[in-house]
């Protein structure tokens, strides 16, 4: 389906882009810190169709984003008893790629999916003869959701975070050594590095937050992609936890589920209305899109989105 520019989206883009000076693009992964601080694009799916605004061409990687991806998949593939086994359902309160609650809990299990503890965790149950396999399997996942065959990983951004990747190397060491994982863990951060630099743009990232909106199912074609069960554990993570340390009041000024990650990627689903994909790279200080946030809190208050 093709995407049409709209003209009062893109004044909303334009309202928002200033706040992007205010951010900063990540550097602790070298490969992120060399996108455009200023960029904002936006891509709205409804029953209606698709609308954009900014540069949609703009492609960007996933990165915390696919923690609902791995998640959806891992709970397919054992059940929810088993993955909850391994990693809570609650809201931390720190930053992403805190450590500190593992240190502080006993037992040393990650509180939620959206933490990076919790993400390597649920990466680690991903069912697969091998790395190769099993990122097929996540990348699958994410083509169906996105209703788009071309989707596939960017090398360098996969390959720049595993060289830098010390804090997550860390936490997968902590994790190992509490039995929450155990195996190889270059691996794991091999596969974990390669479901984050997952490319797309904004117009894909609607589409998964369409298929969300609906129930798990492709509104355009009609097939299950997840289970309802599966889409609404994932959904309430969104709210919860989806927008890390910032997700309460993320939820009291725009009150919609979104999942950001460090590219300047927010997806938002508002069930049984709309996906909505955008990607603004300045981020703030907790780590979202400074401008994307600002965009989604004006859509929803225009479009009256908050779901609470
Ligand atoms: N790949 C990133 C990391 O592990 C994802 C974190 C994020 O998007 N917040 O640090």
């Amino acid at each position: 389906m093709q995407c049409i520019p709209s003209d009062t989206l893109q004044e909303f883009v334009e309202k928002a882009r200033p706040f992007s000076r205010k951010g900063t693009v990540p550097h602790y992964i070298p490969a992120l810190a060399k996108a455009e601080q200023t960029d904002l694009s936006v891509a709205l799916y409804t029953k209606e169709g698709c609308v954009s605004a900014g540069d949609v061409s703009k492609r960007f990687t996933l990165q915390s984003v696919s923690k609902i991806i791995t998640l959806a998949l891992a709970i397919d593939d054992l059940g929810r008893t088993k993955v909850f086994e391994k990693v809570g359902m609650e809201p931390t309160g720190d930053p992403f790629n805190s450590i500190a609650k593992l240190e502080n809990q006993t037992p040393s299990k990650p509180l939620n999916p959206m933490i990076n503890a919790g993400a390597l965790t649920v990466t680690h149950l991903i069912q697969g003869m091998n790395n190769e396999e099993k990122l097929e399997r996540i990348l699958q996942l994410v083509r169906k959701m996105a209703n788009n065959d071309r989707i596939t990983v960017n090398e360098y951004v996969a390959k720049s975070e595993f060289e830098t990747a010390n804090l997550n190397r860390s936490l997968c060491y902590f994790l190992k050594e509490h039995k929450v994982i155990d195996g190889d863990i270059e691996e794991l951060l091999n596969l974990y590095t390669n479901q984050c630099a997952i490319e797309l743009n904004c117009i894909d990232l609607a589409h998964i937050g369409y298929v969300l909106a609906n129930d798990g199912i492709n509104p355009y074609n009609g097939e299950i992609i997840l289970s309802k069960d599966i889409t609404r554990i994932v959904t309430t993570f969104m709210v919860t936890c989806g927008m890390y340390n910032e997700s309460g009041e993320f939820a009291i000024k725009v009150g919609i589920p979104a999942k950001s990650g460090v590219s300047g990627a927010v997806l938002s689903s508002i069930p049984e209305k709309m996906g909505i994909g955008v990607y603004g790279p300045a981020l703030n200080e907790k780590g979202n899109s400074i401008a994307g946030v600002r965009l989604l809190q004006s859509l929803s208050n225009q479009l009256q989105l908050n779901i609470f």
